[in-house]
């Protein structure tokens, strides 16, 4: 199978209103010289419209910076990443962070939440910088999807660690990206809470077509996608679409993770 297309396992509804990720040769290198690290070494892959695809590997193996590469919030050494039919990485800095913040919705392990803001104004604060106005009542079915509407007055801090992660969902939903990018998502979360807010990803792409791309150390979790693709010391050394978790459990340790 070639490791640059991924063809979805089931049709998905609408799935026009994804859009397609692809990169083609992605390298970005640290440093220079004697300290320079290859985190990425040449990655070709394709994320299609209307996928949930879980990003694997060891630790340092470049998962992150393929993520924020394809997110357009690290630049690349060299290479190409395009969303749809544009290139991203040909754009200047002032229009990518202007798209992304239409096309791209993130979540972070560490949640990202601003402390000092109310639950309501950490999930409108995305579309207040790209310069929207603020629909409150959108705000609160947002949060309603997640099942914290009635939270939304709190400061994030009186909230556990699975409710935080479930604003941080609203907050990158709140916008209707065509993409959403999360890094471990689950990483900071227990077993039942780390169901809810996969469940919650799994559900964007199969109602609404969105194009998830997921980093987890996580085979759980990970058998939420649709493919699971496997880095290592900053190269694709694996694509499997619709695994087992003992699958891709075996894949992992052959990499010693
Ligand atoms: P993963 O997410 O798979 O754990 P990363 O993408 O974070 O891996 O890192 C890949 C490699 O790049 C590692 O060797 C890491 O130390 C290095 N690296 C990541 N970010 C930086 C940075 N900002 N400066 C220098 N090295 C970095
Ligand atoms: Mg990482």
């Amino acid at each position: 199978m070639s490791l640059s297309t991924g063809s979805p396992v089931r049709p998905t509804v609408g799935s026009e209103s994804g859009l397609e990720v692809r990169t083609e040769n992605l390298h970005r290198t640290y440093g220079r010289g004697r300290d320079a690290v290859k985190a990425l070494r040449g990655v070709d892959v394709s994320f299609a419209a209307g996928t949930f695809t879980a990003v694997m590997g060891p630790s340092g193996s470049g998962k992150s910076t393929l993520l924020h590469c394809m997110a357009g919030m690290d630049r690349q050494t060299a290479g190409t990443v395009h969303w749809g039919a544009t290139e991203i990485t040909a754009l200047p800095e002032r229009r990518l962070a202007q798209l992304r913040r239409v096309e791209a919705g993130f979540i972070f392990q560490s949640y990202n939440l601003m402390p000092s803001m109310t639950v309501e104004q950490n999930v409108a604060l995305p579309a207040r910088l790209a310069g929207t106005r603020v629909d409150w009542d959108a705000v609160t079915e947002a949060l309603a999807q997640v099942g914290l509407a009635d939270r939304r007055k709190e400061r994030p801090g009186r909230l556990s660690g699975g409710q935080q992660q479930r604003v941080a969902v609203a907050r990158a939903l709140f916008s209707r990206p065509r993409i959403l990018f999360a890094d471990e998502p689950t990483g900071a979360l227990d077993r039942s809470t780390s169901r809810d807010v996969l469940w919650l990803l799994r559900e964007r792409v199969d109602t609404e077509g969105r194009t998830c791309v997921m980093v987890t150390h996580d085979p759980v979790a990970a058998s939420f996608a649709d493919r699971v693709v496997v880095l290592a010391d900053g190269v694709l050394v694996d694509d499997l679409v619709r695994p087992s978790a003992a699958l891709i459990a075996e894949k992992l340790s052959g990499l010693a993770c």
